[in-house]
């Protein structure tokens, strides 16, 4: 008996927060896993600790350093299973304020590195009729003030992901998008004031930001192969926010 293949993943921004987690949900579920992020320390520390994990430094936003990180990749494993597309950047600012500098540092790691991870991937997701998971975000799907930048680069991730199942269907390759509602990472916390946290818990029927693993579960579902009549999906894991209108907070003021 031949043993059963261990399906590979490749994660972004992995290093800490969502993709870390989703890391470790992935490796419960048997897969191993290529780690990827630019912070070189803090992926080198949490690499370490696991055994089906490896890292590799790339910052996504740089066409080079995707290719030569595929490569390895598939030098290291031989395969590509899933991609998620994790790494992300947060930057809120008013519209008028916003710089050109600001806007494009949001738009290189989150639809650039989007854009540029999946390309490079195709050829190894076409052998195994792999799957892409791209993380973009409840800004995504409805506007906010001071997102101009960031809910702007998660909507275009939202309908990249779309133009990714259209045209990769034919190859059984699956892309469907995940959008968090709020998580206590270091990305939200630099943005998010107290004012808009207690915002965020007025508008959540569930009443509380998320955990990393609550958002791992839902991606690593969709990387599996019980997911496998699932394409051009737009998952919410947001407690309830995106579903809801007027009226929650006076409800609970009630
Ligand atoms: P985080 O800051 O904890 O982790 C992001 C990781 O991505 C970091 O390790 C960082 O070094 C890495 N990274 C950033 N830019 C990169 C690049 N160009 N190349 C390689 N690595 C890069 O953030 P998080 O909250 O875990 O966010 C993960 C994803 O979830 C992001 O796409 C984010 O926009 C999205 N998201 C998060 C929240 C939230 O509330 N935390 C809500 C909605 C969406």
């Amino acid at each position: 008996m031949t043993d059963p293949i261990t399906k590979i993943a490749l994660v972004t921004g992995a290093a800490r927060g969502i993709g870390l987690a989703t890391t470790h949900v992935l490796i419960e579920q048997g897969w191993q896993v290529a780690m990827i992020d630019r912070d070189g320390d803090e992926l080198t520390t949490a690499a370490g600790k696991l055994n089906q994990a490896s890292p590799f430094i790339c910052d996504v936003s740089y066409p080079d350093q995707v290719d030569e990180m595929i490569s390895s990749v598939r030098d290291t494993f031989g395969r590509i299973d899933a991609l998620v597309n994790n790494a992300g950047v947060a930057d809120f600012c008013p519209l008028e304020q916003t710089t050109f500098a600001q806007w494009r540092r949001v738009m290189e790691t989150n639809l650039d590195g989007v854009f540029l991870t999946s390309q490079a991937s195709i050829p190894a997701l076409r052998e195994t009729r792999g799957a892409i998971v791209n993380i973009a975000s409840i800004s995504g799907l409805r506007a906010s003030t001071l997102r101009v930048a960031y809910g702007t680069s998660k909507a275009a991730v939202i309908h990249l992901t779309k133009q990714q199942a259209a045209e990769l269907g034919e190859h059984g390759i699956r892309a469907n998008c995940v959008c968090p509602g709020p998580v206590r990472t270091k990305l939200a916390m630099a943005v998010h004031t107290p004012e808009i946290i207690a915002a965020y818990h007025d508008a959540i029927p569930l009443n509380r930001y998320g955990s990393e693993r609550e958002l791992a579960e839902v991606i690593a579902f969709l990387c599996s192969e019980r997911a496998s009549y699932v394409t051009g999906q737009v998952i919410a894991a947001d407690g309830g926010f995106d579903s809801t209108g007027v009226g929650l907070p006076a409800l609970r003021e009630g």
